[in-house]
């Protein structure tokens, strides 16, 4: 079988650690720079990083129209972080721009300044083997305020939704990359698999 080729949109943020955990799964990762290069990929990943820098640079090199129609046809995409509010239909203060891909609304830096970087075991819906809890790193993290009736939440913490999916969109507030556990990004090659099939 052809190996899968993913791409990791490369405007700003943690880019080389996705590009290394997909080749770790098998998975052919590229930098995505240039809208045309969003033809080449069967799926697609919006890193960490800076979610209104990424999000300004989507509007300046075109990615907007470019990402809207991918996505509208058959493209998968998986938001980490940054990545997750990129794709959000909200935030809850301020005005950024925004894919709006998926139904939810999204706080920003909701863990505040006090507790800017942690770490926690999770119980991930769908990945889970009960046994091996999923190491979930947040920076600076967001978390999910709002879900509409189309998505799925397969995880939370604490009480608050921090990974979901909707359709071929897939979010997470945690980094996955940061880790060597492969197994969030299996998940999302196993959804473009099923999509491509
Ligand atoms: N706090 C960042 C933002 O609001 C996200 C942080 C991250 O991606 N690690 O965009």
């Amino acid at each position: 079988m052809r190996k899968r080729t993913i791409g990791v949109l490369a405007l700003q943020g943690a880019v080389r650690e996705h590009l290394m955990m997909l080749e770790n799964c098998g998975a052919q990762g590229i930098a995505v720079k240039y809208p045309s290069e969003l033809f080449a990929c069967d799926g697609l990943i919006i890193p960490g990083g800076e979610s209104t820098t990424i999000g300004k640079l989507i509007v300046r090199d075109g990615f907007l129209e470019a990402l809207r129609k991918r996505a509208s046809e058959d493209l998968p995409v998986y938001g980490t972080c940054a990545g997750l509010i990129v794709l959000a239909r909200q935030v809850t203060e301020g005005n950024q721009p925004l894919l709006g891909l998926m139904d939810i609304v999204v706080r920003r830096n909701a863990y505040g300044r006090q507790v800017d970087s942690f770490e926690d075991d999770l119980i991930i819906k769908g990945i889970q083997d009960e046994e091996k809890p999923f190491r979930g790193i947040f920076i600076r993290a967001p978390w999910i305020e709002e879900v509409g009736p189309d998505v799925e939440v397969l995880c939370e913490h604490k009480g608050k939704v921090v990974m979901a999916r909707q359709d071929r969109f897939l979010v997470s507030a945690f980094h996955p990359e940061l880790t060597d556990d492969r197994r969030v990004h299996l998940y999302f090659l196993d959804m473009v698999k099923e999509l491509l099939s």
